[in-house]
């Protein structure tokens, strides 16, 4: 019997959330990362954050054509900071693992962020402690780790890195390397050139292949000046195609889609 082919293998990214904390037109930023060129064949799907009513967004982001995406078709959540838009939904997936699922799921993020993590998961102790809970691997600055191991005559597995950003708690841009294709995501921050250069480019120009889909936030005040970026779109040849934004606020949603930018949008596949 012929293998059946579930799916053409590749490194995807779909947007569940691409509002602001304050936005009552999107849900908060939230992505999930398949292997695969379309999430509806990956059991092993990558959650970047994750806000509250995240099993809502991902039904929604489902819509009949990814095979149900749900809760137990997550292996890993990367948690990029604590601020509630990103991670209020921490308990309810904790709970849910434990209680629905009956296995730990793997929880990814900075030191400075893992040791914030108890007191998002207090009102639920009796379920037990974060190592209970998840299997927890904290990722540093300037290593890269190895989340899967390699498909399809790669050498290497899916690796992360992880860089600071710009913003008033601890928090991770990141990259993730795949089957040759690169995904970068700013993640909140300030606007900060040595990020943009790490996010199109890595750690080591002369090591890294450059990225072929930059995730870049935008906003007001502490978030990612839209001058800033357009100054420094203008710099990237390949920018426009690119490079989409993310995590906007309502009251930039008109400016935006009248710019050169491409947007994220909730339930649209971006193949990397
Ligand atoms: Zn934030």
């Amino acid at each position: 019997m012929p293998e059946l082919n579930l799916g053409r293998p590749g490194l995807s990214v779909l947007p569940l959330g691409v509002g602001d904390a304050f936005s009552a037109i999107h849900h908060p930023t939230c992505m999930l990362v398949s292997r695969y060129e379309t999430p509806a064949w990956d059991n092993n799907l990558v959650l970047i954050d994750c806000p509250q009513s995240i099993r809502k967004m991902m039904r929604e982001a489902d819509d009949g054509r990814f095979h149900g995406l749900d809760l137990p078709r997550i292996d890993t959540l990367i948690l990029t900071h604590l601020h509630a838009d990103h991670a209020s939904g921490l308990e309810t997936l904790a709970a849910f693992f434990k209680i629905a699922v009956g296995r730990k799921p793997r929880l990814v993020a900075l030191p400075e962020v893992l040791e914030g993590v108890p007191r998002f998961l207090e009102a639920i102790k009796s379920l037990g402690t974060v190592d209970d809970l998840f299997d927890v691997l904290p990722v540093t600055e300037g290593l890269g780790i190895e989340l899967f191991p390699p498909v399809g005559g790669f050498n290497d597995g899916m690796v992360l890195r992880v860089k600071r950003t710009n913003h008033p708690i601890p928090t991770s841009a990141l990259r993730i390397w795949d089957q040759g294709r690169q995904l970068a995501y700013s993640c909140d921050t300030a606007f900060d050139g040595n990020l943009w250069e790490w996010l199109w480019r890595g750690p080591d120009p002369k090591m890294s292949a450059p990225a072929d889909l930059v995730v870049h936030e935008v906003g007001h005040g502490i978030h990612a000046n839209y001058d800033d970026l357009k100054r420094q779109g203008r710099t990237e040849p390949e920018w426009g195609k690119k490079l989409r934004l993310i995590h906007y606020p309502d009251d930039m949603l008109p400016m935006l889609e009248a710019s050169p930018f491409q947007l994220m949008r909730e339930g649209k596949l971006e193949i990397v």
